[in-house]
Parts: structure tokens; sequence; C-alpha cells
């Protein structure tokens, strides 16, 4: 009976098994219905930055549905006034003055990408439309977003849909995708984006897209220092715009305010979502120079907003969610948290199938093989990545599973920021056993 239930909320994906529920979350700890506390260590899927159980923040969104319910997302509420002015003189890197807001991340590199467009178009440039990505990615479920994206498990079946678009080997240093090791790469792999600029045509393209620490696609990828100063560099000297995805790692989350700020580098847009409001409401930004869209004021075109476009609650939600973050200091205790998580979970390096551990602030990958010596992953068949999860919720932790081939078992770890020192231990531990649990199922 549960499990029929069940089929009525879910479009695919398991027929028949029942959902978690959850009846309330607090900090960084879930309860089940049945009672069950289950310690939260992704917050749902890299979200939750500020821990659950939030007051304040349900009250300034109460607050503002009572006040105002809805505006056309021409017209300007208080809170969305708010929330602009708190980005733009706070929180987004010097030069970001330009912000719009949507329902998510998906929506808001759809609408990145619109304005990309729309730049060149507006530019005189129209020759000028093709987006870099690249493999390993993950910029969202649209079918835009999936045509940018590198992730090939999310795009399967959709293909006929999916606009061609050039893809640059992906960043990824434990299994080099053109062979070599870090430093004598001399990061070949950024020279890769310019030689997919060059192979397409400059004049054709419009922008690379990319995020600045690779999300749960391949998990938690840290480019070399100079990757993304170089990049920044290949697209100023081809006139294509960049854009940095900071869906999963912006307002805070690798302990900085955004991923782009440990190497000093401004892109053209950058998108938010995830964090900005914390889970609280959803919400995702896009955030721009005045030379992106300059072009586009001149010649009036309209880019055609979201109904749901800066809702009023969900920026009030935004506006406090930012205000806690900055009141209990909590970016610079993700960075100090995060590096006790690193050490928490390079302790799993002993072990034969733990292959890599790597992260940085509080967003951490484990990736999982079946051979250490020769990096093989376990078959596809043997659904290890599954079996972890679930092993891990019936041993009161939730990890986010990951995984596209060649990186194809990974885990990754993003709990709230306001995590202590005794609940990262409890995530190693929890994560220890869920993992033995799973791999005896699999030599079962
Ligand atoms: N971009 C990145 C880097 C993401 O990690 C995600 C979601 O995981 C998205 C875009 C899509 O965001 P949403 O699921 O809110 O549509």
């Amino acid at each position: 009976m549960e499990a029929e239930r069940a089929r009525r909320f879910s479009f695919a994906a398991k027929p028949g098994s029942t959902p978690l529920r959850i009846a309330r979350s607090e900090g960084v700890w879930l309860y089940t219905d049945e009672g069950q506390q289950i310690l939260d260590a992704s917050g749902g899927a890299i979200v939750v930055n500020i821990g659950h159980g939030r007051r304040e923040v349900a009250e300034a969104y109460a607050r503002e549905a009572e006040r105002a319910a809805y505006a056309i997302p021409p017209f300007a509420t208080e809170s969305r006034v708010r929330l602009v002015e708190h980005l733009v003189d706070s929180w987004l890197p010097r030069g970001l003055t330009r912000v719009g807001f949507t329902s998510g991340g998906s929506e808001s590199v759809d609408a990145a990408l619109r304005i990309t467009r729309a730049h060149f178009h507006c530019a005189g440039e129209p020759a000028r439309w093709k987006v870099i990505g690249r493999d390993l990615s993950y910029h969202g479920t649209t079918l835009a977003t999936l045509a940018v994206g590198g992730h090939t498990k999310r795009r399967a079946g959709f293909e006929p849909w999916l606009v061609d678009l050039p893809k640059a080997p992906a960043c990824y240093c434990y299994r080099c995708p053109l062979g070599k090791s870090y430093p004598s790469c001399g990061v070949a792999c950024v020279d890769e984006v310019e030689a997919a600029i060059l192979r397409a045509g400059p004049e054709t393209v419009a922008a690379v897209i990319a995020e600045p620490i690779g999300g749960s696609t391949a998990g938690a990828l840290v480019p070399p220092d100079d990757y993304w100063p170089r990049l920044a560099d290949i697209c100023k000297r081809h006139g294509v715009l960049l854009i940095a995805d900071e869906v999963m790692t912006g307002f805070g989350r690798t302990g900085k305010r955004f991923a782009v700020e440990h190497w000093g580098v401004t892109p053209d847009i950058l998108v938010g979502g995830k964090g900005l409001t914390g889970g609280y409401a959803p919400m995702g930004g896009i955030f721009a120079t005045e030379a992106v869209v300059a072009p586009i004021i001149e010649r009036g075109l309209e880019v055609m907003f979201f109904t749901y476009s800066a809702h009023p609650a969900s920026c009030a939600a935004a506006d406090k969610v930012l205000e806690i973050l900055e009141r209990e200091r909590l970016v610079e205790r993700a960075a100090l948290m995060g590096e006790k998580l690193g050490k928490r979970l390079a302790r799993l390096l002993g072990h034969p199938n733990v292959g890599d551990v790597r992260g940085r602030g509080l967003l951490w990958a484990v990736e999982l093989v079946a051979d250490k010596a020769t990096k093989t992953p376990f078959p596809t068949a043997t659904g290890l990545t599954a079996k972890v999860v679930a092993a891990g919720i019936a041993h009161g932790v939730f990890v986010y599973p990951g995984g596209v081939d060649p990186a194809r078992d990974v885990i990754t770890f993003g709990p709230p920021f306001t995590i202590v020192e005794s609940e990262i231990e409890l995530i190693g531990e929890r994560f220890e056993r869920a993992l033995e649990s799973a791999l005896e199922r699999v030599h079962r």
C-alpha cells in the first residue's frame, strides 16, 4: 500500500520503492517518520549551508509572503531591492553588478545561456552562438543546460533534442584524460579549452561554461591553481565570455564566498543557486557585468523572465540566509571545518577500495575503485554507489551519490557549515560502516 501511494509522486526510477519520509529536520539532522535520526552529510543535494530548522528564515519568508505574495518580475519589491543591494555590496565578486533571479540552478544556467546569446546578437556579432562545455560536468537538467553539460548519464536518451556543442576534456587529475600528471603536464587540459575554441572557429564561439570546482558528476574536481586564471585569459584573448557555474560551489561552500575567489578570477557571468537560500526557498541567480548587459539594453531586447523570477518571499529568505552566513562567520567556518572533514576522509585512503579523496572547503568526494593499483572501477552492474548510499541511510548518515564513467562510483559530502567536530567524526565512522556493508553485499 505504502509503495503504491509512493508511486503517485514518482515519475520514474525504482518503481515500487518506498521513499524515505522525512518528518522534520534540525541542524545537521534529518528525522524520519519512524523516528530514525540521519546525519545529513551532504546537506541534501549540497544545498543546506546554514543548517536545517532556522526559524528566523522561515519567519522572514512568511512575513514577506503575507506582505507581498507575488509581483511580476519587471516590478520591484522591497525584499528584492534589499537582496540585490546586499549581493552587490557584500557578496558578489567586484564588477558583477547586474542581478537576475530564477527558481533554481537549471533555470539560472539556462538564462545565462540566453543572456550570452542576446549579448552577441545585440552587439553585432550574430555568428557567435556556441558555448563550450567540458566533459564530466553538470549544468542542469533543462534541454539547453543538458546540452552544454557533460553528464552522459543524465543526457542519455535525450540526445536528439540536445544541440551538439563542443566539449573540452575535464580537469580530472586522478585519471587525467590526457594521460599526464601534475605539475609536469603544465595544466595541458586548459590548453584543450583553447584548442576547442580554435576548432569550433573563435568567431562562432560565444562562451565557455565551467564549474570552478567540479560538483558531484565526477566528485569535487579541484583544478590546479593556474587553471582558472589561464582559462580567463584564453576567453579574453578570443573575445569569448566566461560563465562560472557556482550553483554548487557558491555562497561559501568551498570556504570562500565564491570558488572563483580562490584564484582571483572574475567571470563575465556567475550563476548561483542552492546555497543562495540554503534550501529554504527555490531560487537561483544570474550575476553579470555591465559590459555583458549593455548591448542588450541598448538594443532594447527583452529577455523573457520566468513567472517566479525574483519571488518576493524567496528574496526575503535569501537575504536572511546571507545575513546569517555573515553574522555567524559561516564562510570562514566552512573553510575551517572543511579542513577537518578532508583530514577525516583522507584516513579512508588506507582502504583497498578508496581510490581518491578530494575536495576543498566543505565540498568533498570519495572515489571508489575495485583495484587501486590499476584504478579499475567496479562493474557498472554492481551499482556500488547506490548500495553505499542505501547502507549509509541504514547506518544513519546521508551521503550524495555521484559518478559518471570513468569516475564510476563517487560519493559526495557537503554538510551544513554549522557542523561540529564530533559530527564530522560520526560522518567518518558511519560512512566506513556503510562502505563495509555495501562491499559485503557486493562480494556475497
Ligand atoms: N549547475 C550545477 C553546477 C549544479 O550542481 C546543479 C545541480 O546540482 C545545477 C546546475 C542545476 O541546479 P538545479 O538542480 O537547482 O536546477
